[in-house]
C-alpha cells in the first residue's frame, strides 16, 4: 500500500444539502446532490466535485485494469471531429439532432464526439496494412457529447458525460470473436470490481446463434429497461424482445363450439370469470390496420400483451382501429374473435397458442362468445407469429423455468461492427492470401459516470450513500467526537497512521455535533467509520462502524490501526483489487 494523505473534512470542498433537492427523482441523483458530489452547470451538464471526481477515478482504474489485462491499449483521440468523416460513413445525417455540431472560423464543421468509430477508422487507415499487425485493441476514457431529447436523472443522462470507448480491428471473424468474447468477460469483471450487480442481456444475435451485441444491465428499480431473467441457467433479455414458449390453458368442456350469451362482458377479466378459467385460459383479439393498409386481427394469450416492437415488425407503423374503422369491418369492441370473422381481415395468432385447443373467445357479435373454438376446425389462422411481451413468470425460452423480471440500466455495451465502417470508409488491409479486405471492427462502450451512478442506485439506504470499498472516495473516516483535547489528538493520531499504512483516510475534525458529524459521514457513505470519543478512551477503545452492516464494534486502541488496514485490505481483495 502506498502513502496516502489525509483528507480533513473542515477542507473538503463537499457542500451537503440538508432537504432532498426537489429536481432529483432518482436516489443516486439525489445523493450525489446532497453529500455534495455533483453540481448542475445547465441541463445534462454537471460539474464533479472531490469526492465524486475520487470515485470515477476509481471506476476509470478498474476499467484500465481490466482492459490492459484482456490485451487493449489506452490511448486519446481528439474530442472535435471532422464532419467530413461522418460524411464519409453516412452518420452525419443519420445521427440527428443527437450530435452536437459546432463551425470553426473558417466555416469548418464538426462535432464534439458521442462515440468515434469514424476516428479511429480513420486512424488506422493507411497505417494498419497487414494482417500481420492484427488483432489491434485500442481505447480511450473520454468526455463525450450527446445532445439528448431528455437529459435527466442526474448523470444517468447527461449531455457530456464519461465514456470508455474502445475498438479493435481484426482480419477475420474468428479473430473478431475472441477479442469480443475477452471484452465481455472483462466488462462482467468490471461490473463485479465495481460493486454493481448487472445481466448481461443479448441485444443482438448472429445468424449462428451467438451473441453480436451485449449489454450490460445494472439491476434497479429507477431501471429505463424491463428485462425478464433465468435464475437457473443464466438467460437475460429485455422484454421487449424476449421470445417465450408460455403454456396456455385450454378451456374446459368436451370440444363442441358453442356459443355463449355474455352480456357486456367486454373484457378478459369477465370473460374469464364468466367461464371460471383463468385468463390464460381466454383469447385477447386485437384489430389494427398494417401500414399497408390491410385489416388484421392478432389474438394472443388473454393474459399477455401485444408487443409493440414485435407489431411493428410485422405489421410496419400500425394503429390499432378507432371505432370507425371497427364499425367499417364489422367487428364489434370487446366481442371480436377468430372464428366468423368478416371476409378481407388477415388472422395473425401468436406462436404459443399453436397447439391449443378450446378457445374462449369473441363471436364478433355483440354480447356473444364461444367455447370449444379449435384453430383448424372452426377457422383458419393467416400467420402464426411471435406477438406477445414476456412477462415475470413465463417460462424461459432456454431451460422452461419460470422468468423473473427486473428492470435494468444499461450500463455498458459490446458489439460486433463487422465490417459497417471500414466499408464505408474504406479502411482495408491486407490479408494472408494476398487480397485487400476491409477490417472487421468490434466496438465497446462502459458509460463510467453513468456507472458510478448504477453503483449509488444499488448502495444506498435512507441514511445515505453506501460506497464499495473498491469505488469508495474515501475507505475510512475518522470521527473525533471533541474538536480539542485527547479524543481530538487520538483521532488525529490514528488518521496519519491508517494513511501511512496506505488506507485512504478522511477525518472528521470539524467543530459540529456529533449527531451532524454521523449523519454527513453516513451521507457521503464511506465504508468504514471509526469514532474516537473520551467516553471510550477512557476504557482504551474507540468505535469501528460497518457502513454496510451498520455494525459496531469497540476496538482497542493499540489494535485499531492494524484491524482496520486489515479490514480494508479484505474488502478491496474481496472485489478483486
Ligand atoms: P442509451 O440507450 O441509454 O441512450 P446508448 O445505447 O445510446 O445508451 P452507447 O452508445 O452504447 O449508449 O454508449 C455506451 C455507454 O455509454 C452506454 O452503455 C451508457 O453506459 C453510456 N451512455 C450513453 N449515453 C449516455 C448519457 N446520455 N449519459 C450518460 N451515459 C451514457
Ligand atoms: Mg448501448
Amino acid at each position: 500500500m502506498s502513502k496516502n494523505h489525509v483528507m480533513k473534512m473542515s477542507r473538503l470542498y463537499a457542500p451537503t444539502l440538508k432537504e432532498d433537492p426537489a429536481e432529483a427523482e432518482l436516489a443516486s441523483h439525489k445523493l450525489m446532490l446532497r453529500a455534495g458530489m455533483i453540481r448542475k452547470q445547465a441541463a445534462g451538464l454537471y460539474s464533479y466535485l472531490p469526492l465524486a471526481w475520487r470515485s470515477l477515478k476509481k471506476i476509470e482504474q478498474i476499467v484500465r485494469e481490466e482492459m490492459d489485462a484482456a490485451g487493449a491499449q489506452e490511448m486519446l483521440l481528439p474530442i472535435l471531429t471532422d464532419a467530413e468523416l461522418w460524411r464519409e460513413s453516412g452518420r452525419w445525417n443519420a445521427y440527428g439532432p443527437e450530435l452536437m455540431r459546432v463551425t470553426d472560423r473558417h466555416g469548418r464543421e464538426f462535432a464534439l464526439g458521442p462515440t468515434h468509430e469514424e476516428t479511429i477508422t480513420d486512424l488506422i487507415t493507411n497505417e494498419l496494412k497487414s494482417y500481420k499487425q492484427l488483432p489491434v485493441n485500442l481505447y480511450q476514457i473520454q468526455d463525450k457529447f450527446r445532445d439528448e431529447m431528455r437529459p435527466r436523472f442526474g448523470l444517468m443522462r447527461g449531455r457530456e458525460f464519461i465514456m470508455k470507448d474502445g475498438y479493435s480491428f481484426n482480419a477475420n471473424q474468428e479473430s473478431l470473436q475472441e477479442t469480443y468474447d475477452a471484452m465481455k468477460d472483462a466488462y462482467a469483471r468490471i461490473c463485479e470490481r465495481c460493486g454493481v450487480r448487472a445481466l448481461p442481456v443479448v441485444a443482438d444475435s448472429g445468424q449462428i446463434g451467438g451473441d453480436t451485441s451485449v449489454e450490460f444491465m445494472a439491476l434497479a428499480d429507477a431501471g429505463e429497461a424491463a428485462l425478464v431473467y433465468c435464475d437457473d441457467c443464466g438467460f437475460a433479455a429485455d422484454e421487449e424482445a424476449a421470445t417465450t414458449q408460455v403454456a396456455v390453458t385450454e378451456g374446459s368442456g368436451d370440444g363442441t363450439l358453442e356459443k355463449v350469451h355474455t352480456p357486456g362482458l367486454g373484457t378478459i377479466e369477465a370473460v374469464a370469470a364468466f367461464f371460471g378459467f383463468p385468463e390464460n385460459g381466454t383469447r385477447k383479439s386485437l384489430a389494427l390496420i398494417a401500414e399497408d393498409g390491410t385489416p388484421v386481427v392478432a389474438i394472443v394469450p388473454g393474459d399477455h400483451e401485444l408487443n409493440d416492437c414485435k407489431a411493428e415488425k410485422l405489421f410496419g407503423a400500425y394503429h390499432l382501429m378507432s371505432e370507425e374503422e371497427l364499425q367499417e369491418h364489422g367487428l364489434f369492441k370487446g366481442f371480436i374473435g377468430p372464428v366468423n370473422l368478416p371476409q378481407g381481415i388477415r388472422l395473425v395468432v401468436d406462436e404459443t397458442l399453436r397447439d391449443s385447443k378450446k378457445w374462449a373467445c369473441g363471436a364478433n357479435e355483440v354480447d356473444y362468445h364461444y367455447t370449444g373454438a379449435c384453430p383448424g376446425r372452426d377457422f383458419t389462422v393467416d400467420e402464426w407469429a411471435d406477438l406477445i411481451t414476456v412477462r415475470e413468470g413465463d417460462p424461459c425460452p432456454h431451460c422452461g423455468a419460470a422468468l423473473k423480471g427486473a428492470r435494468g440500466i444499461e450500463v455498458s455495451q459490446v458489439f460486433q461492427l463487422g465490417t459497417k465502417y471500414s466499408a464505408s470508409m474504406g479502411a482495408t488491409f491486407t490479408d494472408e492470401d494476398g487480397k485487400e479486405k476491409p477490417f472487421l471492427m468490434g466496438c465497446y462502450g462502459i458509460g463510467v459516470s453513468r456507472t458510478m451512478a448504477a453503483v449509488i442506485e444499488q448502495h444506498n439506504d435512507e441514511q445515505g450513500i453506501i460506497w464499495p470499498v473498491s469505488v469508495a472516495p474515501y475507505e475510512v473516516s475518522v470521527i473525533a467526537l471533541d474538536k480539542k483535547g485527547e479524543a481530538f489528538d487520538e483521532a488525529a493520531r490514528i488518521a496519519d497512521e491508517l494513511a501511512a499504512a496506505g488506507v485512504e483516510v478522511v477525518f472528521d475534525d470539524r467543530a459540529e455535533r456529533p449527531g451532524v458529524k454521523f449523519a454527513d459521514n453516513d451521507l457521503m457513505g464511506f465504508p468504514y467509520q471509526l469514532v474516537v470519543g473520551k467516553r471510550g478512551l477512557k476504557n482504551g477503545t474507540v468505535e469501528f462502524k460497518d457502513r454496510a452492516t451498520g455494525e459496531r464494534e469497540d476496538l482497542p486502541l493499540a489494535e485499531a490501526v492494524e484491524k482496520i488496514a486489515a479490514v480494508v485490505a479484505d474488502a478491496r481483495a474481496q472485489f478483486g483489487a
